[in-house]
């Protein structure tokens, strides 16, 4: 019933799993132990609901969970901003969607108990869930990967009251590839399967809002909101969209950003949760990082910026710039003198 349901409102893939301690708990206990959670004190407080939804929702039997492929364009769309990122907040949209069908359940089936949704949005593993319903496997970048889908996906989660047959876990594993691994441009992923979100751009860009430490600021690179590296080299991401990295105009644009075109642009998408001054930060830093002179002038205004934390940033940036400018032109000045001393 429940499943039948879940395919008619819309969702791309549906399964049910028993609600129970996660198999995975050991190595969700040992990234908090461990510090790999970095600031994220939510992981740490909720550790314990995490590896099993019974400790704060006893009365849940089963674990239905759903997935819905990304509809990356929905929203403007910039470069450096991860394509997941690029479209309507699926916290929202997803989120509706969930709250449509637990309603849709209960009036046809008034006797499936209590039922709470998830969309990233409390103390429940999702990708964990995930795999336990059968929606597919944990791949070495720690992302669910579903055969049909690949990881470009956002999932959700219903705790229900009534007890639904489970499905068989997903099967499936990444074999000897190790791409994503090697194209993580911070070595976040210290092995397979294993993130230190400390590391990884998403975290740095998203989760710090703008208060990135001196020493990570070149690992963003020209990343201003998340980064797509690990699902852009995934195989099993062969058919979905690929976001570019960040042009310099694209970064001016988003230095200068004001507050109203910021929720003008952003307001109803995953970037809201930089925030404004966070979005601004992370552009400065990437325009440090990548930028050309394209972005002196934005930078230079951002001197006069009435936040400190903005003008640090900037002055931090054109030192970048400056930087790269004048290797640019020893590297001019060493080609012509290569190129008279061959002669
Ligand atoms: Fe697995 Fe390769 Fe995809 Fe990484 S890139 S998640 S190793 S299949």
């Amino acid at each position: 019933m429940a499943e039948s349901r879940g395919r008619q409102s819309g969702f791309d893939l549906f399964g049910v799993a028993q609600a129970g301690p996660l198999p995975d708990a050991p190595h969700l206990r040992d990234q908090i132990a461990s510090g790999r959670h970095g600031r994220m004190q939510f992981l740490a407080r909720t550790i314990d609901v995490r590896c099993d939804p019974r400790v704060g929702f006893p009365w849940a039997k089963s674990v239905i969970c759903v997935a819905r492929r990304v509809h990356s364009k929905e929203a403007a769309s910039f470069n450096g901003i991860a394509c997941y990122a690029n479209a309507v907040d699926y916290h929202c949209t997803l989120g509706e969607m969930l709250s449509k069908y637990v309603g849709d359940m209960k009036k046809e089936f008034p006797r499936a108990g209590r039922a709470r949704a998830f969309v990233d949005s409390g103390p429940v593993t999702e990708k964990a869930w995930a795999r336990q319903a059968g929606l597919g496997f944990i791949g070495k970048n720690t992302l669910l990967i579903a055969p049909e889908l690949g990881s470009r996906i956002h999932l959700g989660t219903i705790l229900l009251e009534a007890s639904i047959p489970p499905d068989a876990p997903g099967a499936g594993t990444c074999g000897d590839c190790r791409r994503c691994l090697d194209a993580c441009p911070t070595g976040a992923l210290t092995e397979a399967g294993r993130l230190d979100a400390r590391l990884c751009i998403a975290y740095l860009t998203v989760e710090r809002r703008g208060d990135i430490p001196e020493a990570d600021r070149p690992k963003i690179g020209a990343c201003v909101f998340g980064c797509d590296a690990c699902q852009d080299a995934c195989p099993h991401n062969r058919r979905g969209p690929v976001p570019a990295d960040a042009e310099p105009e694209t970064i001016d644009r988003l230095i200068d950003l004001s507050e109203a075109d910021f929720d003008r642009l952003f307001g109803d998408t995953p970037v809201q949760r930089a925030t404004w001054k966070g979005l601004r930060l992370n552009a400065i830093t990437a325009a440090g990082n990548v930028g050309g002179n394209s972005c002196a002038s934005s930078l230079q205004k951002c001197l006069d910026d009435p936040d400190p934390a903005i003008r640090e940033r900037a002055r931090w940036a054109i030192e970048g710039l400056t930087l790269r400018r004048h290797r640019g032109r020893l590297c001019d000045r060493l080609l012509i003198l290569n190129s008279c001393t061959d002669k």
